[in-house]
């Protein structure tokens, strides 16, 4: 990967929605705009030109601001070729490399975005990795991951085994906080564990000041995601507490996933 040259604004959409905001000197990329009017007033307040849109999925709060943005801003839509996405210009499937700033010459050495599939959520579902930053929608979230509205736990838990393997210190941009609720989950499953009770007091004293919780960085999650710990004893236990038959981690994830949706 190349040098990431660009830094990253978080714009709180909705209920508990993060669009992030990506800028490289006057240009910005968002992504998953759900929610044009916010994103508009940071591109006025900040002096920026919209550049590029990146969608990780179809669901109208990671894509329902686009067809506003595009109104005002001619600009590059990024997303899955498999979904129905509002504006597409660049299908991706997964695998391919993008340059969200390339088609402006000056910006042309800001980062080189990898594009992986990470069916499970939905199915078409892409997450963008940046150097150390991973944008990965509503499949890993601080301390939890995503409903499987259309994949199967085969689907989710490979995916999000290729999201485990990126270097410890990726951090985790992940598109609602959520992280608060899926920590007393995390609890629950791993009662054990001293790394989900340390987390739990560091997201209540942010979440107190108004703080995000994200991003989060990949060896927090590894630590206290239990989604990321389906061959933890703990949480194959925990996993047959709640039906589980087997031992192997789809099986414990199905289980756990299945437990979460009750929680
Ligand atoms: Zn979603
Ligand atoms: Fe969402």
């Amino acid at each position: 990967m190349k040098t990431e040259s660009f830094d990253v604004i978080s714009i709180p959409a909705f209920r508990d929605n993060y669009i992030w905001l990506l800028r490289h000197g006057r240009l910005a990329a968002v992504v998953d705009p759900g929610d044009a009017g916010p994103v508009q007033a940071v591109l006025a307040r900040e002096g920026l030109q919209l550049a590029a849109i990146l969608i990780t999925h179809h669901h109208a709060d990671h894509q329902g601001g686009v067809a506003k943005l595009l109104e005002d801003h001619s600009v590059e839509v990024f997303g899955p070729g498999a979904e129905s996405i509002t504006g597409l210009t660049t299908p991706l499937y997964g695998g391919e490399r993008i340059r969200p700033f390339g088609a402006f010459g000056a910006a042309a050495e800001a980062g080189e975005f990898q594009v992986l599939a990470v069916p499970g959520h939905t199915l078409g579902h892409l997450a963008y990795v940046c150097g150390n930053r991973l944008f990965c929608g509503d499949t890993l979230f601080g301390a939890g991951c995503g409903r499987l509205f259309e994949g199967s736990p085969e689907q989710m838990s490979a995916s999000l085994q290729s999201l485990a393997i990126l270097p410890e210190t990726t951090e985790v941009y992940c598109a609602h906080e959520y992280t608060e609720m899926n920590l007393r989950f995390a609890a629950a499953a791993e009662p054990g564990n001293p790394a989900i009770q340390q987390r739990i007091r560091e997201a209540a004293v942010l979440r107190a000041r108004g703080e995000s919780t994200v991003p989060s960085t990949l060896v927090l999650e590894k630590a206290t995601n239990p989604f990321l710990r389906c061959r933890e004893p703990a949480a194959i236990a925990a996993a047959k507490r709640h039906g589980c038959a087997g031992e192997d981690p789809v099986s414990v994830f199905a289980a756990l996933r299945a437990w979460r949706n009750e929680f």
